[in-house]
C-alpha cells in the first residue's frame, strides 16, 4: 500500500532530480522553445516541497492536490498548469483514503493524464509530455514502477524524430524535428522519481 509519506517522497525525489537536470531541460527547450523549462520546473517543485513540509497533508490525495495547486500558482509556462492538472486530478481521483493500492494509483494517474490531454489538447505523437506519460501509465498497469520508468524514458527519446503539433515548438513546424521534447524529458524524470520513491 502507498501512504502519504510515499507521495511526499515522490515529490521530494522529483524536486531533487529537476534540480540536478535543470540545465539540461532548459538546454532542450532552447532550440524548440524559449529556454525556460528547467527553471520553470525548478521554481515549481521547490515550492511544492516547501509547501508540503509546511502544511504536512496526511493523505495521498491531499499531498498530490496541494502539489498540483502549487505548480499551477508558481509556474508561468505551459508546463505549470499541465503538470499541476496532472497532480491535482490524480490526487482528486485518490479521494481521502489514508493508503491506496498500486492499482488504485495507476487508475488515478490515468485520470490525471487524461485531464492533461483534455486541457492541452495533445494526443500521443504530438511531441509533448504526453508521449512519455501515456506509455508510463500503460506500463504501470502491466509491470509496475520500474516498467513505467523505462517506458517513459523510451517515450521521451522517441519524441526526437517527431514534428511538434502543440505548444511553442509547434510554431517551428518541420524545424522542430530532430530535437527531444523538454516536457517529455521532464515527465520521464517525474516517473523515474516514482520508482525511486518505491525503492525500485
Ligand atoms: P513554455 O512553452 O510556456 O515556455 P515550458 O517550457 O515550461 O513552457 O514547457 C514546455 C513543454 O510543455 C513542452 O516541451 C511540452 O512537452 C509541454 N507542452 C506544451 N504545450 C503542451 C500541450 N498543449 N499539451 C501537452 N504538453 C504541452
Ligand atoms: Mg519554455
Ligand atoms: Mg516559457
Amino acid at each position: 500500500m502507498l501512504d502519504a509519506d510515499f507521495f511526499r517522497r515522490w515529490m521530494a525525489a522529483t524536486s531533487a532530480s529537476v534540480d540536478r537536470e535543470a540545465e539540461r531541460l532548459t538546454a532542450l527547450d532552447s532550440p524548440i522553445g524559449d529556454a525556460d523549462h528547467g527553471s520553470n520546473l525548478q521554481r515549481g517543485f521547490r515550492a511544492v516541497t516547501a509547501t508540503l513540509e509546511k502544511e504536512a497533508p496526511d493523505t495521498p490525495g491531499a499531498v498530490l492536490t496541494l502539489a498540483g495547486r502549487q505548480l499551477i500558482s508558481t509556474v508561468g509556462g505551459a508546463s505549470g498548469p499541465l503538470y499541476g492538472t496532472l497532480l491535482r486530478r490524480t490526487g482528486k481521483a485518490l479521494g481521502d483514503a489514508g493508503e491506496v493500492s498500486e492499482a488504485q494509483f495507476a487508475e488515478a494517474l490515468r485520470a490525471g493524464v487524461d485531464a492533461v490531454m483534455t486541457l492541452g489538447g495533445a494526443a500521443p505523437g504530438d511531441k509533448t509530455m504526453i508521449d512519455a506519460l501515456v506509455p508510463a501509465v500503460d506500463a504501470l498497469d502491466e509491470g509496475g514502477f520500474a516498467a513505467a520508468r523505462t517506458a517513459a524514458e523510451e517515450g521521451a527519446l522517441a519524441t526526437t524524430p517527431l514534428q511538434a503539433r502543440k505548444g511553442r515548438a509547434s510554431y517551428l513546424g518541420e524545424r522542430s524535428i530532430g530535437h527531444q521534447d523538454p516536457g517529455a524529458t521532464s515527465s520521464a524524470l517525474l516517473v523515474a522519481a516514482l520508482a525511486e520513491a518505491a525503492g525500485e
